[in-house]
């Protein structure tokens, strides 16, 4: 047999989907510990998304090689203006596809709270409201939107059962609430409403056609189209405008060092005790902060290519290579 994630430790509870266990998932929430829930698509592995090491621990747990951004996850639309900004035509496709499998993706509010990490330091943010109603009761008591991808391992299908995220996350959560096999099976519909026009960025739950008559016109498919960024390139679009530099020991002159475990003369540092969670929190919001600076270049210390150093560099290799 190969690595199993079974054989690292116990298996996380699995417990019903009812008042009791859900009183049991918010504490863990609340402690920036992960939990697997169901919604009407698939399971999701959500993480209190104003917590950057919960959300850093999301992407630790699915073993993603890259930063992307998150699906953030609330119970009602007061919840959801508070995440981001919803113009006239996405106040209309949220009243009559919410609750239900279509994500929308808008402006973030500046002072939602959400980590910057969740949405991959882009200046907009993916939100969707779950049909499921024990989903809907799990997000309301958190009283916190919660970022929450799919609950399996990077590259594995997504899972639609209870089971299915217990083989696939063993006790990365800390608890699989149950709600029996999900009813939709496919992943929500991803559209972006950020920009004038919409675009489809990923097929799911609520068919296109469905979306284009509510909207009283024809949407933009990602990908189909040379100019529109394919969701991929759209997911890597963060990146400071200073120039930056890697494995760096110290800051030239003009530079500002971003660093990295314990060192005295780093002008940020993404951990002084060299946790990876921790600088997974950190990493956009310092790139940002050095960004707006009177700094002419970014050098930032050796980051370790092991769990989440992995995801750091991918996003710093990007944020180093040249631009045309
Ligand atoms: P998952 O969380 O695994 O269900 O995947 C979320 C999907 O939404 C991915 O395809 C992301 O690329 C997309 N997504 C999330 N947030 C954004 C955003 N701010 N801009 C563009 N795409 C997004
Ligand atoms: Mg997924």
């Amino acid at each position: 047999m190969w690595a199993d994630p079974r054989d690292k430790g116990g298996m996380p509870p699995i417990l019903p989907l009812d008042d009791q266990s859900i009183a049991i998932a918010v504490d863990h929430i609340r402690a920036g510990r992960l939990v697997a829930f169901p919604t009407e698509t698939v399971y999701g592995l959500g993480g209190d998304a104003t917590n950057g090491e919960a959300v850093a621990a999301i992407f630790e747990a699915k073993g993603r090689p890259r930063f992307n951004p998150l699906i953030v996850h609330v119970p009602d639309m007061i919840a959801a203006r508070g995440v981001g900004k919803f113009d006239k035509r996405a106040e209309e496709l949220a009243s009559r596809f919410w609750p239900g499998p279509l994500t929308l993706v808008v402006k973030r509010m500046v002072d939602s709270g959400v980590s910057e990490l969740a949405s991959a330091g882009l200046d907009t943010v993916a939100i969707r409201m779950p049909a499921l109603r024990g989903a809907r009761t799990f997000l309301a008591e958190v009283g916190r939107p919660l970022a929450a991808p799919s609950a399996n391992r990077s590259g594995k299908v997504s899972p639609t059962t209870a089971q299915h995220v217990a083989q696939e996350l063993g006790d990365a959560v800390a608890l699989i609430l149950d709600g029996g096999p999900c009813k939709v099976g496919v992943e929500s519909t991803v559209l972006d409403m950020s920009g004038e026009t919409p675009v489809l960025l990923r097929p799911g739950g609520v068919p296109l056609e469905e979306l284009e008559e509510a909207l009283g016109r024809k949407i933009e498919v990602a990908g189909a189209d040379t100019a529109i960024a394919s969701p991929g390139m759209l997911e890597s679009h963060y990146a400071p405008a200073l120039p930056l530099r890697m494995d760096a020991r110290e800051a030239k002159a003009g530079e500002a060092l971003l660093g990295f475990g314990p060192v005295s003369n780093a002008t940020l540092n993404l951990s002084e005790t060299g946790n990876l969670r921790e600088a997974a929190a950190n990493l956009f919001a310092m790139l940002r902060d050095l960004d707006s600076s009177d700094f002419t270049a970014i050098a930032v210390m050796p980051i370790p290519e092991n769990g989440l150093g992995r995801a750091i560099n991918d996003r710093l290799r990007r944020a180093a290579a040249p631009r045309g």
